[in-house]
């Protein structure tokens, strides 16, 4: 019989071993915040660049770009990265950084609750139970599959598998396969398997419900000498990714402010489809019918051809259902399937995580942000959830440029919070609730005129009340300035409800000033 174990305190619990719990882990510790515990579901760091190993899998923010600031890799192969190069990336700055020893792996959190009388949260995981001061959230907005609630799905007699927990065990070598949905991930695996399965006599259908536009990807390979120069000429590949940046925060305004300057990268997209796409009717069938940038805007070059290739049939008639062995359309034709790839995206606005976080007043995050959509205070702190802290949180993510620049700057602010925390011996804060909604007002404010919201599409960036609470509505480099510092005065100190605990600065580490 298991017997009781007590739970390991810890100053921090970190949830993931992505991009935004590692860079937690490394920004701590080089603070001096060495007492803290990074939990992760799967066997290594990398989350989504873990996870995603689909056929095609890579970066489409430049991989100058998709690095760590204090991390720079000057063997990046080519402009954009495949998956591998920046899972094997990431692996290497997490050996290198000393931080390994205190990730736990293959372990899930089962549930986090506030304790007020102790002042920390009571993590409960299937490997043991912890004791944390603070609990930091990096669990990732695009982790969770969203599997389409198609009729018959369930009964399909074939393989399924969802994009980002690809199979490779499923040998794919002259099989009919569906493609469902034609999103960021997608327009990846599409090209690859047209191409395997050309070569082995498969079939491909690919069925769209809604065309994105999908601009030219400007792709090319680093050569020995550009490499040598990134690593051994001073300044000169930070000083390549500050004009990467510069290019990429430029086109904000196209998405904030002026949507009508989308019909550039309209007019970009169309060329792309007559390159790719001689047939009219397919021309047709991929061309958007709304502002470019209301969903997101995906690149590829192979993405048309593929679509235009003898094996391939994209199919716009809706799905009406799945049966055992294929697909019928509305229409009423039926398609034999022996693999369905389902590329339908991920839970966003309503994270999984949150079912699992108790707060102060008892209610679920969840539960809390089911009343009216997520809300957080700067997208990482949460009124009634003290010391709690979420990367990648409400109005964080882009549709234009790297969520690493979003990442290292929350964590400068969380790391910032454990400090003052500490300096100040307060157990717990929490955003004042007027503060946060003040906050929330403002970023909804500017969603009006966004693309997001008079783009004329559905997208995933609304939630079901219409809020767009899931893109930061700016530059990334405004959202910086907001979170430069951990502004206490937003913040409530939470009692607990042994006083003593409140007041006593925690004993284990020295006292670190700002
Ligand atoms: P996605 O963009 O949400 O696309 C899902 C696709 O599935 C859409 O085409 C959607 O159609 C379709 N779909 C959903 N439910 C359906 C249903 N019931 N029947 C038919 N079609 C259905 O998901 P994703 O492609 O996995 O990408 C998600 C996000 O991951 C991206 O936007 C991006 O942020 C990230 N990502 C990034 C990269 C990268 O290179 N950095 C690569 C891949 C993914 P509708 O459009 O009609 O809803």
């Amino acid at each position: 019989m298991a017997t009781q174990t007590p739970p390991r305190e810890v100053d921090h619990l970190i949830v993931g071993a992505g991009f935004a719990g590692l860079c937690t882990a490394i920004k701590l510790d080089e603070a001096g915040e060495r007492d803290f515990v990074v939990i992760e579901k799967d066997t290594d760091v990398g989350g989504t660049w873990h996870v995603n190993t689909y056929p095609g899998a890579a970066c489409d923010v430049p991989s100058q770009l998709y690095s760590f600031s204090f991390a720079l890799n000057p063997d990046w192969s080519a402009a954009y990265s495949p998956q591998p190069e920046i899972q094997a990336y990431i692996r290497s700055v997490a050996e290198r950084s000393g931080v390994l020893d205190r990730f736990r792996f293959s372990t899930t959190v089962l549930d986090a609750r506030w304790d007020a009388a102790t002042g920390c949260w009571q993590v409960r995981t299937d490997d043991g139970d912890y004791a944390a001061r603070t609990l930091i959230s990096g669990s990732g907005g695009l982790s969770e599959p969203r599997l389409p609630d198609i009729p018959g799905i369930g009964d399909f007699a074939g393989e399924v598998f969802h994009s980002a927990r690809w199979d490779h065990d499923v040998d794919l070598d002259g099989k009919r396969v569906a493609v469902i949905g034609t999103g960021a991930s997608a327009v990846q695996i599409v090209p690859e398997l047209q191409r395997r399965l050309a070569a082995t006599g498969g079939r491909l259908d690919v069925y769209q419900r809604t065309p994105n536009w999908v601009i030219p990807r400007n792709e090319r390979r680093y050569t020995r000498v550009e490499k040598a120069a990134f690593r051994h000429v001073p300044g000169l590949q930070r000083a390549l990714r500050a004009g990467v940046y510069a290019g990429l925060e430029a086109r904000v305004p196209a998405f904030v402010r002026f949507p009508q300057l989308q019909a550039a990268t309209e007019a970009a997209a169309k060329l792309n489809i007559r390159r790719g796409i001689a047939d009219p009717a397919l021309r047709e069938k991929v061309t958007p019918d709304y502002r470019a940038g209301c969903k997101r805007i995906l690149i590829s070059n192979a993405y048309y051809p593929a679509l235009a290739a003898d094996n391939v049939e994209l199919v716009t008639d809706p799905i009406a259902e799945i049966t055992p062995t294929g697909i019928v359309a509305a229409d009423g034709t039926s398609r034999e399937v022996d693999v369905l790839v389902v590329a339908t995206g991920f839970h966003v606005t309503d994270q999984p995580i949150a079912e699992h976080i108790t707060g102060r007043e008892g209610r679920t995050l969840a539960d809390v942000w089911g009343d009216a959509g997520m809300r957080a205070y700067k997208g990482t702190t949460v009124h009634g959830f003290p010391n709690l802290f979420q990367l990648v949180g409400p109005n964080t993510a882009l549709g234009h440029s790297s969520m690493i620049f979003i990442i290292e700057s929350q964590v400068r602010y969380v790391v910032d919070a454990a400090r003052t925390l500490r300096r100040r011996g307060q157990v717990a804060v929490e955003p004042k609730r007027a503060t946060q909604d003040a906050w929330c007002a403002r970023v909804q404010d500017r969603m009006d005129g966004t693309v997001w919201t008079t783009g004329g599409c559905a997208s995933w960036y609304l939630d079901r009340f219409g809020n767009n609470t899931t893109l930061w509505p700016g530059q990334t480099f405004t959202f910086r300035r907001h979170l430069a510092r951990f502004d206490e005065g937003a913040y409530d100190v939470v009692a607990t409800t042994d006083p003593t605990e409140s007041i006593e600065p925690h004993p284990t580490k020295e006292t670190v000033t700002a």
